[in-house]
């Protein structure tokens, strides 16, 4: 059966940094910049580079070149000491400025990083301003010599593999209605996970190249892999998410929906960051019952500024690295899938009686709801509709209310101070869409 063909947008972006040992070195040293620099553990010509400036790869000296060799190949070499120390403080402020445009989900490394998009983030070119909104922030804030390249893609697996096609300061996007072709001229070493014991067993199996890799069907990837991995890997090679089964995930054209908000000024206080996320939740959920959604997740993600003397003194206490200006919180509540915004209210209510309160959590900033996981409603059993009182009736009656006199009409009393905050705008973050009156 062909799996239907997945729509053209991007759910991750892979952040490589660029030579990037070599590019604090050139940061940090301004006459090494331009030229064949080096970084080596230790002096001495017995021992390997451990990484190689973009001038030094032009020459072809790169990381696991011999000093020696090295140095044949370019007597003027610029060799430098490494530090791990510094690599790890420069690697935790380029987190630090990407999370400006985009939160990080994962950092796999010290010089890689992964944004998870949401929503209208997924759109192309969204997608592609955020990624550029990321390369000027991390010039901006860390150093102008710190390139990176950003993939695009509709997965993690894809996302890496595009980092790594444009370098250095790449930027390119794979979109499912251009897979798998636009991957068939790479090697199979250019699969992450295949290195060279892998692809001498694939050769084995008389698989060469990329193209007959991509001809093989899914059952031909199961074979070929002896797992699981192989049909997770058929899939992911033409744009699809998949689920532990390695099978497309049920429903995946959006598995999640949410909002986030910068605060105003006047809202950057415990209560009035209540106010804004119940704002944040009744928007959603309404969004949710549009696109007759129902979900069993919700996330609720709160940054906090930092004061300069809490910078310091959390710095000093060892557990961020400088360039940190923000904490941090979030928590993910599970719940039998639901739609009603009484019940997701109550998950936020839980998350937020969590949400520590101490003295680093006074100036909240930020505020991101996700809804993870949404099920459509012929995924669902309906038992699950048996529910306490006529919650769901309430919520189809106040969208009713609410399209036609705008969002904020009916609601929830808690969100009342906020009713006029979080103003519909095109945000950083997301392109609103149109329901009935106003904008969400
Ligand atoms: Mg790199």
């Amino acid at each position: 059966m062909p799996s239907p063909l997945p729509p053209d947008r991007f759910t991750a972006l892979h952040i490589d940094l660029n030579s990037f040992f070599a590019s604090v070195e050139q940061f940090l040293h301004p006459e090494y910049r331009g030229k064949p620099t080096a970084v080596v553990p230790i002096q001495g010509d017995t021992t390997c580079c451990i990484a190689a400036s973009y001038e030094a790869k032009a020459l072809g000296i790169r990381t696991g070149t011999r000093v020696s060799d090295a140095k044949k190949i370019c007597p003027e070499i610029i060799l430098v000491h490494g530090s791990h120390a510094v690599y790890s403080k420069y690697s935790h402020a380029i987190t630090a400025a990407v999370e400006r445009v985009c939160p990080v989900a994962h950092t796999p490394s010290i010089d890689e990083m992964i944004c998870q998009l949401l929503g209208r983030e997924c759109r192309p070119p969204v997608a592609r301003s955020i990624a550029l909104d990321i390369k000027q922030a991390i010039w901006k804030d860390v150093g102008e010599t710190l390139n990176c390249s950003i993939g695009m893609a509709p997965n993690r697996f894809l996302a890496k593999i595009a980092s790594n096609m444009q370098k250095p300061d790449g930027l390119i996007g794979l979109l499912p209605s251009q897979l798998p072709r636009a991957i068939a001229h790479l090697g199979l070493r250019d699969l992450p996970g295949v290195g060279s014991r892998m692809e001498a067993r694939l050769n084995r199996k008389g698989i060469h190249t990329m193209e007959q890799l991509l001809a093989l069907d899914r059952m031909g990837m199961h074979r070929l892999w002896e797992s699981i991995w192989g049909d997770r890997l058929y899939h992911w090679l033409r744009g699809v998410d998949t689920g532990d089964d390695g099978a497309p995930v049920a429903g995946g054209a959006q598995k999640s929906l949410g909002h986030s908000h910068v605060l105003g000024p006047e809202y950057r206080t415990l209560d009035g960051a209540w106010a804004v996320a119940h704002k944040l939740l009744h928007k959603a959920a309404m969004r949710l019952r549009m696109e007759k959604f129902h979900t069993g997740s919700l996330c609720f993600n709160v940054r906090f500024q930092l004061t300069r003397a809490q910078v310091a003194q959390v710095e000093k206490s060892g557990h961020h690295h400088s360039g940190i200006e923000h904490a941090s919180w979030g928590m993910e509540a599970r719940f039998p899938p639901c739609q009603d915004t009484l019940s997701l209210l109550e998950a936020l209510q839980g998350i937020w009686q969590q949400c520590p309160k101490g003295a680093l959590q006074q100036r909240p900033f930020f505020l991101a709801i996700t809804m993870q996981n949404l099920l459509r409603e012929s995924d669902l059993q309906t038992n699950l509709f048996q529910e306490s009182g006529n919650r769901s009736q309430l919520s189809a009656t106040m969208d009713k209310l609410n399209l036609k006199f705008g969002h904020t009409t009916v609601h929830f009393a808690g969100m009342l101070p906020a009713r006029d905050s979080a103003p519909t705008r095109i945000a950083f973050t997301q392109i609103p869409v149109l329901y009935g009156a106003e904008y969400m």
